[in-house]
C-alpha cells in the first residue's frame, strides 16, 4: 500500500493542504505537507468535503512474491502429511500426549536421534495396514499460539487434536478451543484422555459425549462426524489409533504440496542466538530449500547458512512438511511470518527492505500522533 502524502491528497482532491492539516490537527494528529496519511484518514478527510476518494491498494513486494508462488506451475505435486495442533484445557494431558506421540515415532528410533526443539516435529508410525503414516505436530500446545498464528494470517494447522480428560470433561478452555478451531475452519479430532482413570466410567464418558455434542462435536459413535479416540498418555493407549485417524483425515482433506521448485513456508518462532545470529524455526510448506538459497521472511533476508531438522540432523536440503531451524538471515522475523526462497539476494533484500520501510512508517505514524492536550503542553 503506497502511502498517500498530504500534498498528494491535496492535489488528488483539490482540498487545500492547510485544510487537511487543520482537519487532522482537530483529531489530534500533527502533520506537515509531506507527512504520509493513512488510507482511512484520507477517506475521512475526503468525506468531510463530500469527495469520493478511490484508494488503489498497491501490492507490497511480499504480496507480489506470494502471488508468484501461488500462481506458479506445480513441479512435483504429491500428498503431504497433515500439520496438527494439540489444544485443550490445562492439565488434561496435552504435553503428556505429545511426549507419548514422540516416543511412538519409529524413524527417531531408527536414526537413534532425539527430536530436538524446532517448533514442530514429524512422527512416523506403521499403521495396522503396514503403511507408514507421518504426522507433523506443532510443538506449542495451547490456543494462544494457535490464535496468534491465525491472527497473522498464517495457515499452518490442518487438524486440531482436542484433548479432553475423561475425569474432568468439557471445561471452559475446551469450549474456547472448539470456537478457535471452528473459526479457523480446521477439523477437530477428540482425544478422550486419562481413559485409565477410575472416573472414566461408561456413564461419565456418555456425559462427555453429550457435552461435546452440545458444542457441535457430534461423536461418530452417535452417528455424527467427530472422531473420538480414547487415549491414556500415561499408559500409551490409543496413540497409534490417533495417528492413524490423523493420517486418514489428511487423506480426506486431500492435502498436497509441491515437492519441487523453490520453497515457501512459515516461521513458527525465531530468535537471536549468540554465535549463530538470527535463527528461524520454520515449517517448509512447498518446494525445496537448500543451503545457500536466498531467502526472505518479513523484515529479514539473507542466504541460508545451515539447517537443522527435527531429528537433530544437519541437512543440505529439505522439502514440504519438514520442520527446520535455519540460520543466515540478518534479522529476527516474527512468528507467523511467511518465508520465501527467491532467485537472487537482491530480490530478497528488496522485499525485506520494503517490509522494514512499512514498519518504520507505522512506528512514525504512531509516534507523531499527539493529543491536543500534550500539544498544548508543548507550546
Ligand atoms: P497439559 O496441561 O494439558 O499439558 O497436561 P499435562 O500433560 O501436563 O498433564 C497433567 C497431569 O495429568 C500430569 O500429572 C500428567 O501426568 C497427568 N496425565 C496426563 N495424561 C494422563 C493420562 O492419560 N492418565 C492419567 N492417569 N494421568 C495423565
Ligand atoms: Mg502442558
Amino acid at each position: 500500500e503506497e502511502p498517500i502524502t498530504i500534498k498528494g491528497l491535496s492535489s488528488a482532491t483539490g482540498i487545500k493542504t492547510a485544510q487537511i492539516i487543520k482537519f487532522l490537527f482537530k483529531q489530534g494528529v500533527m502533520a506537515t505537507v509531506n507527512s504520509a496519511i493513512g488510507t482511512e484518514a484520507a477517506m475521512e478527510v475526503a468525506m468531510e468535503y463530500d469527495i469520493e476518494l478511490e484508494v488503489k491498494e498497491l501490492e507490497t513486494a511480499e504480496e507480489k512474491v506470494e502471488k508468484q508462488f501461488a500462481e506458479r506451475e506445480k513441479v512435483d505435486e504429491q500428498p503431504r502429511p497433515p500439520v496438527v495442533t494439540v489444544l485443550g484445557h490445562v492439565d488434561h494431558g496435552k504435553t503428556s500426549l505429545l511426549d507419548r506421540i514422540r516416543q511412538a515415532d519409529v524413524a527417531a528410533h531408527e536414526d537413534g536421534g532425539i527430536t530436538q526443539h524446532v517448533g514442530a516435529y514429524r512422527v512416523s508410525v506403521e499403521g495396522n495396514d503396514g503403511a507408514k503414516k507421518t504426522v507433523v505436530f506443532l510443538d506449542t500446545p495451547g490456543h494462544e499460539a494457535f490464535s496468534t498464528m491465525r491472527a497473522r494470517g498464517a495457515r499452518m494447522t490442518d487438524l486440531v487434536v482436542l484433548v479432553v480428560a475423561a475425569d474432568d470433561g468439557v471445561m471452559p478452555t475446551t469450549i474456547e478451543a472448539i470456537a478457535h478451531a471452528k473459526a479457523a475452519e480446521v477439523p477437530i479430532i477428540v482425544a478422550l484422555n486419562k481413559i485409565d482413570t477410575p472416573q472414566a466410567t461408561d456413564e461419565n464418558i456418555r456425559k462427555i459425549y453429550g457435552q461435546l455434542a452440545e458444542h457441535g462435536l457430534n461423536p461418530t459413535d452417535w452417528g455424527g462426524e467427530t472422531e473420538i479416540i480414547k487415549t491414556s498418555a500415561t499408559e500409551g493407549t490409543g496413540i497409534t489409533e490417533l495417528l492413524e485417524i490423523l493420517d486418514y483425515q489428511a487423506e480426506l482433506l486431500e492435502l498436497t504440496a509441491d515437492y519441487g521448485g523453490p520453497a515457501r513456508g512459515t516461521v513458527i518462532e525465531a530468535e537471536m542466538q549468540t554465535g549463530r545470529g538470527s535463527v528461524a524455526r520454520v515449517l517448509v510448506q512447498d518446494g525445496q530449500v537448500k543451503v545457500g538459497d536466498f531467502i526472505v521472511s518479513g523484515r529479514a533476508f539473507g542466504r541460508v547458512r545451515d539447517m537443522i531438522n527435527d531429528r537433530d540432523q544437519s541437512v543440505a536440503d529439505a522439502g514440504p512438511a519438514t520442520p527446520l531451524e535455519l540460520s543466515g538471515i540478518d534479522l529476527v522475523p516474527d512468528a507467523g511470518d511467511k518465508f520465501f526462497v527467491t532467485d537472487s539476494l537482491k530480490r530478497a533484500e528488496e522485499v525485506a527492505l520494503q517490509y522494514r520501510e512499512t514498519e518504520r512508517q507505522q512506528t512514525l505514524a504512531s509516534k507523531t500522533k499527539v493529543t491536543l492536550d500534550n500539544f498544548a503542553d508543548a507550546v
